[in-house]
C-alpha cells in the first residue's frame, strides 16, 4: 500500500511551498488509494513552537489535507534515533566525533580560503586510542558520525529521473548530536523507515540531501523509499518565493478572504498539469487524474494575479447562503456594526458583489456606502460626470419624483430614472453615472438600481438632497471639489 507523509518542521508558518508538498502528497495518496500521513519535525527544541504546530494543523485541515493516522512527534522517538545511531557505531558504520565546535569552524574557514566546499576532513576517524582514552577521561562532549563508504550512489527520481553522486562528495555527517538529539538524516531516514513510507515526495532542496539518506537506509540493511522532488517555486522577479514577495502563507490567504478551494486548485496546477488545458479542476478530480510523472522539473512562478483570477471563480460558484456565511466574519472584523443584527441587510447586498470580488475581504470594502454616510467621492467620476449642467435639473426631478412615490422598490426606481432621462432628451447613462456617484461615492459597483431598492426611499432622499447642496454649480476643474473628494 501506497504511504506517503508530509514532514514539517514546526519553526514558521506553513507556506506556498510546504503546502503544495502536503498537496501532492494527499494527491498522490488518494490517487493510489494509499495513506497521507502528518509528521511533525520537532528536534530543533529552540526553534520549534507549539502554536507553529497548531497553525499547520489547522491551515491543512482548512485546506482539506486530511491525514489518515495519528500525527507522529519526533520529539517524542529520541530513544529509538539514540538506540538505532548506537546500533551502527556498534557495527562499526559510525564513530565518536569530539571535534568542538571551534575546531569545526576552524575547518570551515581554511576550506573557505582555499575557496574549497567543506567536509569534515574525518579528524575523529583517525584519532589514536590514548587520544580517545584522554577525551573520555575528561568527559569531552561528542557526537556521532557516519562513516560514508566508498563508491557511488544512484537513485531514480520519480520527476528528474536518474540522479547520481559520487560518495566522495558526501561527508561523514552527523547522526547524534552532542546534546544527544538526532539531526535531520537521521529522524527522517528511521521515521520513514518505521512509518513505511512508500514514497518521499518533497521539495527538491533536499535532493542534495537524498544519497546521505540512502546511504543509511543501507547501513541499516533496509530497502529505501521512491523518491520525487518537487520543483522550486519562485516569485514574479524569478528569484526563490518569500515572504518579499507579498502573502504566501496559508494564515495570510485565509484573511485575506481566498477559499480554501481556490488554493488548493491553484498550488495543484503550479508544477503540475492534468495534460490538458483545464484550469478550474475540482479536488474529486485532480485525485482521480493525478500523477506524479506529470510534475514539472523546472521551477515555477507564483504569479498572484491568476491565484485572484481563481479566487473569484470560486467565489461565484457559491450560492448566495454560503457566500453570505463565510463573508459574516469579514464584516465583524470591519466593527462597523454587529452582523447578527444587520443579517437582512447582508443578505441582499452580499449577491450584488459575488461577480465583482476576488477575495472575501474586499467585499465589506467594496461595499462600505451601504453602512456609512461618510463615503467620498472619486474625483475622476466628477470630472466626467457632471460636466453638462443638466445633471443638476434631472436629479432635482428624480429627487421630487421618488418623494412622491409611495411604493419605493427597485422597479419603481428605475422607472422614475429612465422616465425622467427620456423627458429630458439624454441617455439614462447620462444620469445613472452622477446618480451613482452621487449615492455611493464611487464609479463602479453593482447595478444602480439594486444599489436604490437596498438603500431605501429614505436614505435615496437624503444622499441626492446632500450632493445637490454639495455640488450644485460644481464645474471640473474650476470650482473647489467637494471637501474630501478622492
Ligand atoms: N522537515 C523537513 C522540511 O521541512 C522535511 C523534509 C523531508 O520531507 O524529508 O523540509
Amino acid at each position: 500500500m501506497v504511504r506517503v507523509r508530509f514532514a514539517p518542521s514546526p519553526t514558521g508558518a506553513l507556506h506556498v511551498g510546504g503546502i503544495r508538498t502536503a498537496l501532492y502528497n494527499y494527491l498522490f495518496a488518494r490517487n493510489k488509494g494509499g495513506r497521507f500521513l502528518l509528521r511533525i519535525e520537532d528536534t530543533d527544541v529552540e526553534r520549534s513552537k507549539k502554536e507553529w504546530i497548531d497553525v499547520i494543523t489547522e491551515g491543512l485541515r482548512w485546506l482539506g489535507l486530511e491525514w489518515d493516522e495519528d500525527i507522529v512527534f519526533q520529539s517524542k522517538r529520541l530513544g529509538v534515533y539514540q538506540e538505532h545511531a548506537m546500533k551502527l557505531l556498534e557495527e562499526g558504520k559510525a564513530y565518536y566525533c569530539y571535534c568542538t565546535e571551534e575546531e569545526i569552524q576552524e575547518h570551515k574557514e581554511i576550506a573557505r580560503t582555499l575557496k574549497k566546499p567543506f567536509k569534515y576532513p574525518r579528524t575523529c576517524l583517525k584519532r589514536s586510542k590514548e587520544e580517545i582514552e584522554a577525551f573520555e577521561r575528561e568527559k569531552r562532549p561528542k557526537a556521532i558520525r557516519f562513516k560514508v563508504p566508498e563508491g557511488k550512489t544512484v537513485f531514480n527520481d520519480l520527476i528528474h529521473g536518474e540522479i547520481e553522486f559520487d560518495n566522495s562528495e558526501v561527508e561523514d555527517f552527523v547522526l547524534l548530536k552532542q546534546n544527544g538529539f538526532p539531526t535531520y538524516q537521521t529522524a527522517v531516514v528511521i521515521d520513514d523507515h518505521f512509518m513505511e513510507i512508500t514514497h518521499v515526495i518533497r521539495g527538491d532542496d533536499h535532493i542534495a540531501n537524498t544519497p546521505k539518506q540512502i546511504l543509511l537506509y543501507r547501513a541499516f540493511g533496509w530497502e529505501p523509499p521512491e523518491f520525487a522532488h518537487l520543483p522550486m517555486i519562485l516569485g514574479p522577479d524569478k528569484k526563490r518565493l518569500s515572504k518579499r514577495h507579498g502573502a504566501t502563507s496559508v494564515t495570510q490567504f485565509r484573511e485575506e478572504g481566498f477559499l480554501p478551494e481556490a488554493i488548493f486548485n491553484f498550488l495543484a496546477l503550479l508544477g503540475w498539469s492534468p495534460g490538458d488545458n483545464r484550469e478550474i479542476i475540482s479536488k474529486e478530480e485532480m485525485i482521480k487524474v493525478f500523477d506524479i510523472k506529470n510534475v514539472n522539473k523546472r521551477a515555477c512562478v507564483f504569479d498572484i494575479n491568476k491565484l485572484l483570477w481563481m479566487n473569484s471563480e470560486y467565489i461565484k460558484k457559491l450560492n448566495d447562503e454560503e457566500l453570505l456565511e463565510k463573508i459574516l466574519p469579514f464584516y465583524e472584523k470591519t466593527d462597523w456594526f454587529k452582523v447578527e443584527e444587520h443579517i437582512d441587510v447582508l443578505r441582499k447586498i452580499v449577491p450584488l458583489f459575488k461577480t465583482r470580488v476576488k477575495t472575501l475581504r474586499e467585499l465589506p470594502e467594496f461595499s462600505n456606502y451601504f453602512f456609512t454616510r461618510n463615503y467620498r467621492y472619486e474625483r475622476k467620476g466628477l470630472d466626467k460626470h457632471f460636466v453638462d449642467p443638466r445633471v443638476f435639473e434631472i436629479l432635482e426631478e428624480i429627487l421630487s419624483e421618488i418623494i412622491s412615490l409611495k411604493d419605493f422598490d427597485k422597479e419603481s426606481a428605475e422607472r422614475v430614472v429612465r422616465e425622467k432621462a427620456k423627458q429630458n432628451n439624454v441617455k439614462a447613462a447620462f444620469i445613472i453615472h452622477p446618480l451613482r456617484l452621487v449615492l455611493t461615492g464611487k464609479t463602479v459597483g453593482p447595478g444602480l438600481f439594486d444599489i436604490m431598492d437596498v438603500l431605501g426611499k429614505d436614505e435615496v432622499i437624503f444622499r441626492i438632497k446632500r450632493a445637490l447642496k454639495e455640488l450644485r454649480g460644481f464645474v471640473p476643474g474650476k470650482t473647489a471639489y467637494p471637501e474630501g473628494t478622492i
